[in-house]
């Protein structure tokens, strides 16, 4: 069989209710952190992920009434018709490439604090609202009134969805966060009347509403649902099996079953817990209770065990967010059979992180998601290169790698030099840590595409000084040589030096992970709060350690509440032996002791100690930027223009900003340097004349 043939599969046109999509690339509902702030933002990414060959093209959740919003959280709104032109901008756009247009409905009863509103939340039953930071506020039980007036609004949100030119509307009932899922489940759903009790009865409302919305609708549209495959909370939960029954129960009552796992903290797993396709055996037979195709997502990036869902019949449609995020052309790429372009997702749920710091959304692989209206970047194409020629990008980590690959693209000659024996930087380290191989992919995706362009040269052990860089004489220069861990405990907590004798084994992660082998009773400080005090902790554990983990923060990884993984990072270090110690600082190393101080009270405790491995601050490499600078009258001389430093160089981030600032810096090369207003353009609000 032709590699072409072997993805026709793929490709072949799949009817949905009145609809057809070209072909089998769904892509599933996901936010952005733009939402109604940004909406031309979105509509610009959603257009682009229709260029890249998806046939259909969602909305993230659109909140269908003022009574049930999730402030702070930014999402679509279409609460009146006032909302419909932002929505059908977007839709425009995605019918531009021949996609087909959905919409995602949500009415967030209990997980709608209405912050915003400031309407009281209502839901199945009474209880307290169910969010992120379990904000101080309950949910009133709804009456057959309130029912009512959901359908109402429901059917007013299709006609308006209509209106704005979708194809497909979806009822969101997963993920914890639609009104069906809080009737569905008996969790949240404890009633005693005909919407209550058996699943029949929990099911009432969906059913209803599904038939509202599609006598709204009309036979133009189709009408879907998004449902959880199960949660995993207390044992009165939705369980898989209940979902089965469910969708016997109504087999074709929607156009599709887009299937989601349980929370969105499963369903959106970061690789380091979640492999691909880890929700096959969840969504496994769901084909035989229905005829109506069925979507499920995995964060499915390789074509191989996508064409395995079709053809084993576990789904119809593969559905995907963070793969769509990461290469908005991996259908293209797939029908054109050029596999080894497709810039695969790394799973570390830096995007969601967008969402949920109400900013907008990045992604590690792909620096020009959600900048593709406020600077017109795209995925694919780089604007020709600029009236100079030549460009050394010193540092081969994900800034220098990012430079490289955009500045060959857009035709530069260019130099890539590292110092060491392969590119990667960090995360030709990090990818080796437990649970991160996956983001290996952020170095390989890169190297290859360096490798098929004749216009740039990577030099391995190589690294520069100073008079080399002026020898050489490139006209610009981008000094991308990374960040180093600090030995000083300061961070945070401390913002001078650590009081330390020489009693312990002194440890930072690049130590680590450059092959020290933390032994003894391993104390680790985590004063950075994002994933590495946890992964290095595990490394000690699994290396043979005795291990302790302090951060003064009260959750340990707290920063990774925003990629979805501080629970199963909690579980994981406890399932390991690992003790966890929280609101507590080191302040003092001495005699083998560590000082432990309270972060809120003057208590004290101690512990002894073989080992402390601090995880608090980088700093940037800059030796050889400042004896640059210091040369700066012999630049011009040698025919050098500029030199900048790029990304961990500049400041230590997170390894989205450096992929985003080697994206940005080869991007904005030759162009005139930014003014005083903000580098990108933005929507300002129409203002109410206050009739
Ligand atoms: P970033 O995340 O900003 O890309 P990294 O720390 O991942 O930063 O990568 C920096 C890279 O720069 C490392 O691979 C390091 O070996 C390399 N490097 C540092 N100094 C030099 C130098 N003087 N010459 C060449 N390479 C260097
Ligand atoms: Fe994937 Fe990370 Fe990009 Fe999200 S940010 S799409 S998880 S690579």
């Amino acid at each position: 069989m032709s590699l072409q043939s072997r993805y026709d599969i793929l490709f072949e046109p799949v009817r949905i209710g009145p609809v057809v999509s070209r072909n089998r690339f769904y892509q599933v509902p996901h936010c952005n952190g733009g939402g109604y702030r940004d909406p031309s933002a979105v509509a610009e990414m959603r257009r682009v992920k229709a260029e890249g060959g998806w046939g259909v093209v969602f909305t993230e959740q659109v909140e269908i009434h003022h009574t049930g919003e999730i402030t702070p959280y930014i999402e679509l709104h279409l609460w009146d018709d006032s909302d419909v032109p932002m929505l059908a901008r977007m839709a425009d756009g995605i019918h531009e490439f021949g996609a087909l247009a959905g919409i995602e409905l949500a009415y967030s009863g209990i997980n709608g604090p209405n912050l915003y509103s400031r309407e009281v939340p209502m839901s199945a039953t009474a209880l307290p609202v169910r969010t992120f930071t379990s904000d101080p506020v309950s949910a009133r039980e709804m009456t057959r009134r309130d029912i009512r007036d959901l359908l109402r609004w429901h059917r007013n949100a299709c006609k308006r969805a209509r209106s704005a030119g979708y194809d497909l509307v979806c009822l969101y009932g997963a993920h914890g966060f639609g009104v069906i899922q809080h009737f569905l489940s008996r969790t949240t759903n404890q009633r005693t009347d005909e919407y209550g009790g058996s699943l029949e009865n929990r099911s009432r409302l969906m059913k209803e509403l599904l038939v509202e919305c599609r006598d709204a609708i009309g036979d133009q549209c189709a009408i879907t649902i998004r449902l959880a495959l199960g949660e995993m909370t207390n044992g009165l939960g939705l369980s898989n099996s209940e979902i089965r029954d469910l969708i016997a129960l109504h087999s074709d009552l929607p156009d599709l079953w887009d299937m989601a796992q349980g929370d969105w903290e499963s369903c959106s797993g970061p690789s380091r817990f979640k492999e691909e396709g880890a929700q096959q055996e969840l969504v496994s037979g769901l084909r035989d209770l229905t005829d109506k195709p069925i979507v499920g997502v995995g964060r499915f990036t390789s074509p191989d065990l996508m064409v395995k869902q079709i053809q084993s019949g576990v789904l119809d449609m593969i559905g995907a967010a963070r793969p769509s995020i990461a290469d908005p052309f991996l259908p293209n790429k797939i029908r054109e059979g050029r596999m080894e372009d497709i810039r695969e997702c790394i799973g570390c749920n830096i995007c969601i992180s967008g969402d949920m710091t109400m900013s907008l959304s990045r992604c590690t692989q792909n620096a020009s998601f959600m900048e593709e209206w406020r600077k017109g970047w795209h995925p694919e194409r780089v604007p020709e290169k600029g009236d100079s020629r030549s460009v050394l990008v010193v540092g081969a980590g994900p800034a220098g790698l990012e430079a490289a690959r955009v500045l060959g693209k857009r035709g530069y000659e260019v130099v890539l030099a590292e110092a060491r024996s392969a590119v990667g930087g960090r995360v030709a380290l990090e990818r080796k840590l437990p649970g991160l191989a996956t983001w290996g992919r952020v170095a390989d995706y890169r190297e290859y595409q360096i490798s098929q362009t004749d216009n740039v040269e990577i030099y391995l052990h190589s690294e520069l000084t100073a008079s080399q860089v002026l020898e050489f004489g490139f006209q610009h220069v981008a000094i991308a040589t990374g960040a180093t861990w600090r030995r000083d405990g300061v961070a945070r907590y401390h913002v001078t030096r650590m009081e330390m004798d020489d009693s312990v084994t002194f440890l930072t992660p690049d130590d680590v992970m450059n092959g020290a082998c933390p032994s003894g009773r391993v104390l680790v400080f985590d004063d950075d709060h994002y994933y590495m005090g946890g992964v290095i902790a595990e490394l000690a554990r699994q290396q043979g350690a005795e291990v302790s983990l302090v951060t003064p923060a009260a959750r340990v990884s707290e920063w990774t509440v925003n990629t979805l993984e501080q629970a199963s990072i909690h579980c994981r270090l406890v399932e390991q032996g690992i003790t966890l110690i929280t609101g507590q600082a080191v302040t003092r190393i001495r005699n083998g002791v560590a000082e432990l101080s309270c972060a809120y009270t003057a208590r004290q405790d101690h512990m002894e100690i073989d080992t402390l491995i601090l995880v608090t601050a980088q700093v940037s490499n800059t030796k050889l930027w400042h004896a640059l600078e210091s040369r700066s009258e012999q630049w011009a001389d040698q025919g050098i223009r500029t030199v900048r430093l790029v990304g961990d160089a500049l400041a230590p981030a997170p390894i989205a900003w450096a992929t985003y600032a080697g994206y940005r810096y080869a991007q904005e090369l030759d162009s005139p340097e930014p003014g005083d207003d903000p580098p990108f353009r933005r929507e300002i609000v129409t203002l109410n004349s206050g009739a």
